[in-house]
C-alpha cells in the first residue's frame, strides 16, 4: 500500500471502518513508514482533542452554577469571612468547586456510558460462531492467526490456553454491536468452545477491571489491558473464566 492509498482510508482506520486485510495492510505500511505513522499520531491527537472538548460541553453547567452560587451564599451570610479572604482565594475556592462538580459527571458518567449490550453482543457472537458449521470458514492459519492478534490486541501471537485444555484456536474478524473485532474461538475435547474477543481499547466500552456478567446462559468476562479490550465467552463457572481472563490478560 502507497502513502498516498494509506492517507486516502486512514480516517476509516482510525474509525475501525476498514476489513480486516485492510487494517493489516494500513497497520504494516504505518510500522514501516516514519511519515504516515506521524500523520496517523496527529490525527489520532486531534481526534482525542476533540472528543475531549465534546466531553467537557456536556459538564453539567447547572450543577457547576449552583455550586458557585451557593459558595457565594455562604460568603454573604458570612460577611467578615469573605471579607477576610483574598480575592485570589475566592477565587480558589470557586475553582475547586467547579472541579469537583466536573470530577463528578465524570465519575457518573463513566458508569452510565458503559456499554452493557456489548456483553450481550458477544455472547449472542459466540452462540453463532463457535458451532461446528461455523468452523468452516474460520481462519485457521496460525500465521494470519498471529497477525491479526498483533493488529487487534497488539499479541506477539493469539494467547496460549493450552494450560486450560484450549487449543486450535480459529480466527474472524466480527462485528459485534457495531464494534469490529477479532474473534477466536478456542476448542477443548471436553468442554464448550471458549470464544475471545480482542480489539484496541475504546473508553467506555466495557470496565476496566475485571468484570464478570452473565448472559443468555454463558459467563462474559471483560477487561482492559495495556490499550486492548478483552471479553471471553464461556460456559465456565465464573471463578475459572476469571482465571482464564486473567491469564490472557497476563499475555497483553
Ligand atoms: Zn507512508
Ligand atoms: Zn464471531
Amino acid at each position: 500500500m502507497s502513502c498516498r492509498e494509506v492517507k486516502e482510508i486512514i480516517q476509516l482506520y482510525m474509525d475501525n471502518e476498514l476489513d480486516a486485510r485492510s487494517t493489516l495492510e494500513v497497520q504494516r505500511h504505518i510500522e514501516s513508514c516514519p511519515g504516515c505513522s506521524h500523520l496517523l499520531e496527529t490525527y489520532l491527537k486531534q481526534d482525542q482533542a476533540l472528543k475531549q472538548s465534546a466531553r467537557s460541553e456536556m459538564i453539567d453547567s447547572n450543577r457547576v452554577r449552583e455550586n458557585i452560587l451557593a459558595a457565594i451564599a455562604k460568603e454573604t451570610r458570612r460577611p467578615k469571612i469573605g471579607w477576610l479572604l483574598p480575592a485570589w482565594k475566592r477565587v480558589a475556592v470557586i475553582a475547586i468547586l467547579a472541579v469537583s462538580a466536573t470530577f463528578l459527571f465524570f465519575q457518573s458518567g463513566w458508569l452510565l456510558d458503559i456499554k452493557e449490550s456489548v456483553y450481550a453482543a458477544v455472547a449472542a457472537d459466540h452462540a453463532d460462531h463457535c458451532s461446528i458449521e461455523a468452523v468452516m470458514g474460520a481462519i485457521t492459519d496460525s500465521q494470519e492467526l498471529n497477525r491479526l492478534a498483533a493488529a487487534y490486541g497488539k499479541m506477539g501471537a493469539t494467547p496460549d490456553l493450552s494450560r486450560f485444555g484450549y487449543v486450535n484456536p480459529r480466527g474472524r474478524t466480527c462485528k459485534v454491536d457495531g464494534i469490529e473485532f477479532l474473534h477466536l474461538v478456542y476448542y477443548n475435547q471436553d468442554k464448550q468452545p471458549l470464544s475471545l474477543f480482542v480489539r484496541p481499547h475504546a473508553s467506555d466500552l466495557i470496565a476496566n477491571e475485571l468484570t464478570v456478567i452473565q448472559k443468555d446462559n454463558y459467563e462474559v468476562a471483560s477487561i482492559s489491558r495495556s490499550g486492548v479490550d478483552l471479553l471471553i465467552v464461556s460456559s465456565l463457572d465464573e471463578k475459572l473464566a476469571e482465571e482464564i481472563t486473567r491469564a490472557v490478560a497476563a499475555q497483553l
